[in-house]
This record gives C-alpha cells, sequence and structure tokens, in this order.
C-alpha cells in the first residue's frame, strides 16, 4: 500500500541533464518541484583522485545495475529477445546527474536539414528517394525554432567550439560562450590534411570547459585540465558540465526544489486523459510513496520514459503491423563503421593524454551538406578525429595481421601505443517500420514490470553509408601520411556486445501530428496534457551527431511549455 504524499505542481522522474534543467527552470520561475532520481547523491569529490580505469571503465561503477532491471533484445520479430546481461553496445546511467556525468561531452546542434528531414529530402530528390518502410518525417520544430534554446543550453554548460562554415551548420545567433580548446599535434595533422582536400574542419563543440567560466546562473568552473579519464568517469574539476555541477545547485539554491533520490518511479497514475501523479519505491527501504502532482515530466532517458508510458498505459503502443500507434515508434540508433585507424612509424602523439570532448570534425558528409542523388543512401555522417585519452587498458591498436597473443602482440602493441590515430565515421541512422520497442512479453524487473524489448537491425541504407564513408575517412589518413591504414568499408548485423554509442533515440517521437507522434514540439503529450515527455525519445531521426546538444535544448523548451501549460490550466500548449 503506498503512501499518499501532498499534491506538488511539478513531480519530475530522472535527474540527468534533461531532470537538472527543467527543476532549475522551473523553480527559478517560482514553481515548486519534486524531482524522483531512482539512483544515489553524487558530487565532484566522489572523484577526487580516482583515476580508476577498472572501476569506472571497464566495471562500469556509475551506469545503471541490470541485474535489477536491463532491456531485452532481438535483431527481427521472427527473433526471440534476450535480456542485456552486461553493459555492451550502450551504457545506461543512474544516478544523480544521469549519464551526464560520466559523458564525453560533444555538444553538437543538430542541421536544419534534420528538422525538415521529409521534406527537404522529397524537395531535392523526390519521393522516390525514401525507401518503403523507412519512416523519416519532420520533426514538428524547425533549426530556427530551436536555436534560442540551443543558445540557453551552451551558455548554462559553457560550451566552446570552432566555426564552420554557415550553409554547412545552422546559423548561430551567438558566438560559444568559451574559447576554443588546444588543438594537439593529432588534431593539427587532420586539419592540415582535410582542408588540403578541400573540407571544412572545425573544432568540436564541447563541455569540458576551454577555460575557467561563469554561466549566466553565476556558477562558476574551473578549466579542464585534459587528464584523459572522462568518458566513463566523473570529472574531478566539475570542469566537464554535467547537471550535477551546472543547474542541479542553481534548483537547489531556490528553495522550491526537492530532490529525493533512490526513488524509482513505477507507474504514471492516470484516467486516460490526465495524469495524477506517479507512484514510486524506495529502493533502499521498500517503501512505496504516491506523488500527486498537476504536471507529470518523464526526464529517464528514452527506455525508461517509454517503459513508464506503456505500463502505465500512457498513449497508443505502437503497432508495426499497422504502422499506427506512437508509443515505441521510430526507434534508431547511430552507425559506426567506416573507420580508418592510421599507424605512424615515424611518429608519436600525446594521446596519453585528451579530453572527452577534444576533437575536429567535418561537415562536410553531414545531413545533406553534399549532393546524394548518385548515393543508394540519405543523410550522412559527422567524420571527425578525437583525442580522448588512450588509456593503458582499453588501448591496444595494433595492425592488421598482428598475431593476438605472444611475443610479436607485445613487441607491436608497445611500439604503436602512441602511433596509432584514427579517423571516425559518426554515421545518422533512420527509422524504419519494423524497428520499434515495446514491452518485452516474458522478461521482467525486480519490480514485475515487463522490461523494454528493441527490435533493431542495420539496414542497406546503413551499409552504403558505411562504404561511402570509408573511403572519406582512408582518404583523409592518407593524406595525414600513415605508414599503415587500417579500415573495413563492411557493416555487419548490429550486435548488442561490443560497446558503440549510447545514442538510442526515438519512442515517443515529437511531430505536428498526432498520428506518426506522441508529443507535441513542446514535448507535452497528445494523449496526456499535462505528461510531457522529454529527452532524445523525442528524436524523429537520429542525425550523425552526438544527441546532447538537441537533448538539452529540447528541455529549455519543453520548459517554455510547461510554464505555459501551468498558465492556462489545460490543452495543448502553441
Ligand atoms: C559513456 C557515454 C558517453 C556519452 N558521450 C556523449 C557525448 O559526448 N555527447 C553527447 O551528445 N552525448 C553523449 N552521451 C549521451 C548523453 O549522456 C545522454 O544523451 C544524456 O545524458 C541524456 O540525458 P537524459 O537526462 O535524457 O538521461 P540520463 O542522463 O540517462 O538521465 C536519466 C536519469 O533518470 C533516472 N531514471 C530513469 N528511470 C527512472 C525511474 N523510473 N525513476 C527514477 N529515476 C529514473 C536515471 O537513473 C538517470 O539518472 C554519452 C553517454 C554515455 C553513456
Ligand atoms: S578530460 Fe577534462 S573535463 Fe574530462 S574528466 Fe578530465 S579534466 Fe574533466
Amino acid at each position: 500500500m503506498a503512501t499518499k504524499l501532498p499534491k506538488v505542481p511539478v513531480v519530475i522522474v530522472g535527474m540527468g541533464w534533461v531532470g537538472g534543467i527543467i527543476a532549475a527552470e522551473l523553480a527559478k520561475q517560482g514553481v515548486k518541484v519534486v524531482g524522483l532520481e531512482r539512483g544515489k547523491p553524487r558530487s565532484t569529490k566522489d572523484y577526487y583522485m580516482a583515476h580508476d580505469e577498472l572501476r569506472y571503465a571497464q566495471r562500469l561503477d556509475l551506469m545503471q545495475d541490470l541485474s535489477k532491471e536491463t532491456i531485452t533484445f532481438r535483431n527481427t520479430e521472427k527473433m526471440t529477445a534476450l535480456p542485456m546481461r552486461e553493459h555492451g553496445s550502450f551504457l545506461l546511467g543512474e544516478g544523480l546527474g544521469g549519464a551526464s556525468v560520466h559523458w564525453n561531452g560533444q555538444t553538437y546542434r543538430f542541421l536544419p536539414y534534420d528538422f525538415e528531414i521529409y521534406s527537404k529530402t522529397v524537395e531535392r530528390y523526390g519521393k522516390g528517394k525514401i525507401p518503403d518502410g523507412m519512416t523519416i518525417q519532420d520533426w514538428g520544430v524547425t533549426y530556427d525554432e530551436l536555436e534560442p534554446y540551443f543558445d540557453k543550453f551552451e551558455k548554462m554548460a559553457g560550451i566552446s567550439g570552432g566555426e564552420a562554415p554557415e550553409g554547412l551548420v545552422g546559423k548561430r545567433s551567438s558566438p560559444f560562450p568559451t574559447k576554443e580548446m588546444i588543438k594537439t599535434p593529432a588534431i593539427k595533422m587532420f586539419e592540415a590534411a582535410t582542408k588540403k582536400l578541400g573540407y571544412h574542419p572545425y573544432m568540436t563543440p564541447s563541455a569540458n570547459l576551454s577555460e575557467q567560466y561563469t554561466n549566466p546562473d553565476g556558477i562558476t568552473r574551473a578549466a579542464c585540465q585534459y587528464c584523459g579519464y572522462c568518458e566513463r568517469f566523473g570529472c574531478e574539476y566539475g570542469a566537464k558540465a554535467d547537471s550535477v555541477v551546472t543547474v542541479l545547485p542553481v534548483a537547489q539554491q531556490t528553495g522550491n526544489f526537492e530532490l529525493r533520490s533512490y526513488s524509482n518511479v513505477v507507474q504514471v497514475l492516470n484516467d486516460g486523459k490526465k495524469a495524477g501523479g506517479v507512484v514510486y519505491v524506495n529502493t533502499v527501504t521498500g517503501e512505496q510513496f504516491e506523488q500527486p502532482a498537476d504536471v507529470v515530466i518523464l526526464a529517464g532517458y528514452l527506455f525508461s520514459n517509454i517503459r513508464l508510458m506503456l505500463t502505465s498505459k500512457l498513449g497508443t503502443p505502437y503497432d508495426p503491423a499497422t504502422g499506427k500507434g506512437v508509443v515505441g515508434r521510430n526507434y534508431a540508433y547511430q552507425v559506426g563503421g567506416g573507420a580508418a585507424t592510421g599507424f605512424f612509424d615515424d611518429k608519436q602523439f600525446n594521446t596519453y593524454a585528451g579530453a572527452g570532448s577534444l576533437g575536429m570534425e567535418i561537415p562536410d558528409f553531414n545531413g545533406d551538406n553534399f549532393d546524394h542523388s548518385g548515393v543508394q543512401f540519405i543523410h550522412g555522417s559527422g567524420i571527425r578525429l578525437f583525442q580522448t585519452g588512450q588509456r593503458p587498458i582499453a588501448t591496444n591498436s595494433v595492425p592488421a595481421g598482428t598475431p593476438a597473443w605472444g611475443k610479436e602482440f607485445k613487441q607491436t602493441s608497445l611500439k604503436y601505443a602512441y602511433r596509432a590515430l584514427t579517423v571516425a565515421s559518426q554515421g545518422s541512422n533512420m527509422p524504419w517500420r519494423h524497428h520499434y520497442v515495446d514491452l518485452d512479453p516474458t522478461y521482467k524487473d525486480v519490480y514485475g514490470l515487463p522490461l523494454m524489448r528493441i527490435t533493431f537491425d542495420f539496414e542497406e541504407q546503413d551499409r552504403q553509408l558505411v562504404k561511402f564513408m570509408s573511403g572519406k575517412t582512408s582518404e583523409i589518413m592518407k593524406e595525414m601520411g600513415a605508414t599503415k591504414i587500417g579500415s573495413s568499408d563492411q557493416l555487419n548485423p548490429y550486435n548488442i556486445v561490443p560497446y558503440q554509442s549510447t545514442h538510442n533515440t526515438g519512442g515517443a517521437v515529437m511531430g505536428a501530428d498526432p498520428s506518426t507522434s506522441a508529443v507535441n514540439s513542446y514535448l507535452q503529450m497528445w494523449d496526456s496534457e499535462n505528461v510531457f515527455v522529454v529527452g532524445a525519445s523525442a528524436f524523429a531521426h537520429n542525425s550523425g551527431y552526438n544527441p546532447t546538444g538537441v537533448v538539452g535544448a529540447l528541455a529549455y523548451r519543453a520548459v517554455d511549455g510547461i510554464v505555459k501549460y501551468l498558465k492556462q490550466g489545460s490543452g495543448m500548449v502553441v
């Protein structure tokens, strides 16, 4: 029996980037907010002198406990999905700050093309360019409408970055708030090579602070030390923007925000039209609480968001047989593959140092920045070189043909320890009618709720994209002067085991049409007006960029929607 608590105006499920931003912005405007986080509290001091690769990067100390809750996966509907019992293809966050604590900080804006992908593709190439079954759609919001929210997120987080030519990226209303990060010798080589080839390199937008910075909320943070223990680690300097060092302290200072850790939300109470609050379990004591609220925000990353919608019977579940229903629709991922690794016999690099988003990128083959008439795919990839810091356990690049063990393996891996660089392709991923998430019919979590089931594979579109991009990355690596180059233009079927990227998208997508989207352009549910579902779950497809710049912008836009909704008291926000 759940203990019923006094009603609050707003309850937020999940205290990652999204939850933190919404909590801070609402609390600043005088709205009382309760934030529920299933994991433990965290602060910067947890990471002092903790460059422990085994604990954080290999044993994944900061990630979700999969023995309590995980997902199941299958490539096609003909298969039986099985649970992901160890972290693999992606790493799910848990605890205060969510995955913002252990992300890299590569903070891109998607392209104007992304938000109007269907219209712009048809306009340039005709409907025939979109293959049967590919369910791309416009997002119901344009780049220009989102621009002020990108700007807010970047100023709050202190993002730095280089200038890319207008036309190849979206127009900015103001420059990056901090200066570019340091260009290392490896980055300079990439810059020279790509310029020589006629491309347009620019320093990657970075949430690793390039200099000490005070943001508009008055939060001051120290500069990045290029320690190289960034992705999968918390930052001991507070230099990496995460919600714990930026927005959550602001929320707390207002006196309008109450954080409840160890609080796992298991149900959104609703009568089929509106939500009445949430039920959560204290993960330490096992006690259940009912938290009534005027507005419920789902900010628990897409698997949690969609699972709560489906188990709480919010919205119409997606049915791949008919293509109808919206909750679970348009799941997409990121297409890796197509990278070129160069081995340099005559050069050594300082790649033991680095930062999560220290890198350079060319936009020339992303989005619709090049003519797709002669290729069998749409969209593209970000082609980039990162220097994130090569840590001793994970780093072991050796040229093809090297034995996998023994004396020669040891000698070769020592020789190339700091002589290998990679030009990578981060490929966009389009949604398909048969790629979706739903409730698993067999497997349940510790609370007896069904797990999320993913049905997903790479398609011919993705294989063609990788083949094309592989040619580009190899061309750049050759120009950089590598002695030997290892690359592959093949893309295997999607495999949940090796880490690829935590860029899962879709499932509760935004749009202008309630028959193909779960939320409107303010992230407000069409079918339950006082529920806002915020995060990458709203992406109608995934771009050739990391997602969190857009996630942050959408969180700020959702705040405007929530405030409007609280003022008007009912109805859809426009
Ligand atoms: C290793 C790694 C590197 C990354 N690097 C980058 C990068 O460089 N650039 C980029 O753009 N993106 C990157 N990402 C992705 C980025 O971290 C996410 O896009 C971002 O954190 C999403 O924010 P969020 O608030 O939606 O979700 P999260 O940060 O995952 O936060 C969700 C929170 O909700 C909580 N929660 C979930 N369900 C419940 C529930 N039922 N009850 C209570 N609480 C709940 C979780 O515990 C978690 O704390 C990376 C991710 C990983 C794992
Ligand atoms: S690389 Fe920089 S931002 Fe990343 S953890 Fe180290 S000091 Fe922090």
